[in-house]
């Protein structure tokens, strides 16, 4: 049998190899060293943003942003529902609540969904956004680069500043994106990336905050760092450690030096896939909003029609010894969020249990890809999707 095919696995190499040969042969191994400085400022470069600050993960980059936007308990923060967990467990560990919304078409957060929810439940109070039912504020949103294309950010930001509301990005799988022609780091007080290994690049684990507001950002760096106030053990606040390494940065900074060419990959792998089932009756293809270019961090198809479980069509192409998966279900069905506010999940609802994701790792050899793309139209067939 041929060998299996993962649906997104790191891509490193030599560059990673010498650059943690380095940290080695220096002993900076730990969360000291020079590449953290230098991953950071990668990351505000290629984001068009003056800063950076890495964390362990993307998760804490999303948790540190809130927090140094003094955002915390009482508050509520706009989230799209369709979103990996992990945005929501960051409001939660921050002490805030999500207040879960729907998408648009382009599976982003729909600005009318968030205009129409502030206008039927929200006031402004001494200037400041009061959600009437609850009595809380609502401090920011936090729109979700689903697939590594930014949401609607002129739309967004137009409420934001209506609302007076805080802007975070969750950009977990869009780095080196832009949206009409500029960077995304400009368009949200913070935008965080995830390095996680099914990422678009990948430090084994690890996040990053970048924006311009060098207050907050100092206050980002200073709460992953213990609070700690230097040179001596003086601490002035209750801080986390949330640093990454050495270790993890150099393999970061490597593989920043190839983001390049894994853009194209991606973008050819997702170019592929609807090449080949533009013609199949059924299925259709992922969103490709305008003006707003896309990591295409996963490729694969939604079926037309819900009565095609996607978990059937992933038990046909394990048989042919390749992995597909289902997408992210949607936090408001989650248990841990069964009392987060939610509002219309139409969308959401009749989206998310159609899609399938396929094989899109950055490695993947064009002979590979067409044996998915095979094995996907004779799964199709067996299954009589039409
Ligand atoms: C991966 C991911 C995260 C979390 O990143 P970690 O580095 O795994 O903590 C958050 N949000 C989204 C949308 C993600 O895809």
């Amino acid at each position: 049998m041929s060998d299996r095919i993962l649906l997104a696995i790191p891509n490193v190499g030599d560059a990673e190899a010498r650059n943690l040969k380095a940290c080695i042969d220096e002993n900076f191994v730990s969360t000291v060293g020079r590449f953290v400085g230098e991953l950071e400022e990668k990351c505000a470069d290629i984001s068009g943003t003056s800063m950076g600050v890495a964390t362990a993960a993307g998760t804490q980059a999303l948790h540190m942003s809130l927090r140094a936007l003094n955002i915390g308990a009482d508050d509520l923060v706009i989230l799209p529902s369709f979103t990996f967990i992990a945005s929501a467990n960051a409001i939660r560990h921050s002490g805030a609540m999500p207040w879960l919304m729907d998408i648009s078409n382009d599976w982003t957060l729909c600005p009318e969904a968030v205009s129409r929810a502030l206008e039927a439940n929200c006031t402004i109070e001494n200037g400041q956004c009061i959600h009437r039912p609850t009595g809380k504020r609502v401090a920011a949103m936090m729109p979700v680069y689903t697939l590594g294309t930014p949401a609607d950010m002129s739309a967004l930001n137009a409420i934001a500043k209506r609302w007076h509301l805080k802007t975070i990005a969750d950009a977990a799988a869009a780095i080196g994106v832009s949206i009409a022609g500029a960077p995304i780091g400009e368009f949200a007080d913070a935008t965080c990336y995830s390095f996680n290994g099914n990422k678009t690049i990948t430090c084994g684990g690890g996040g990053m905050i970048v924006g311009n507001d060098e207050t907050m950002m100092k206050r980002a760096k200073h709460l992953t760092t213990t609070a700690r106030v230097p040179p001596n053990y003086d601490h002035d606040e209750v801080g986390y450690n949330y640093r990454m390494t050495n270790l993890e940065a150099a393999v970061g900074c490597a593989q920043m030096g190839k983001l390049d060419d894994f853009l194209i990959a991606k973008q050819r792998i997702r170019k592929a896939y609807n090449t080949a089932f533009a013609d199949r009756a059924g299925i259709v293809d992922f969103p490709a909003p305008a003006e707003r270019t896309s990591t295409c961090w996963f490729s694969g198809f939604v079926f037309e029609d819900p009565k095609h479980a996607v978990s059937t069509f992933c038990e046909h192409l394990n048989a042919y010894n390749i992995e597909a998966r289902p997408f992210w279900k949607p936090v408001h069905l989650q248990v841990p969020y069964k009392d987060a506010p939610y509002e219309d999940m139409s969308k959401t609802e009749s989206l998310w249990n159609r899609i399938v994701t396929l094989p899109c790792s950055t490695s993947l050899s064009a002979s590979d890809q067409d044996r998915v793309i095979e094995c996907t139209l004779r799964a199709l067939d067996e299954m009589g999707v039409s």
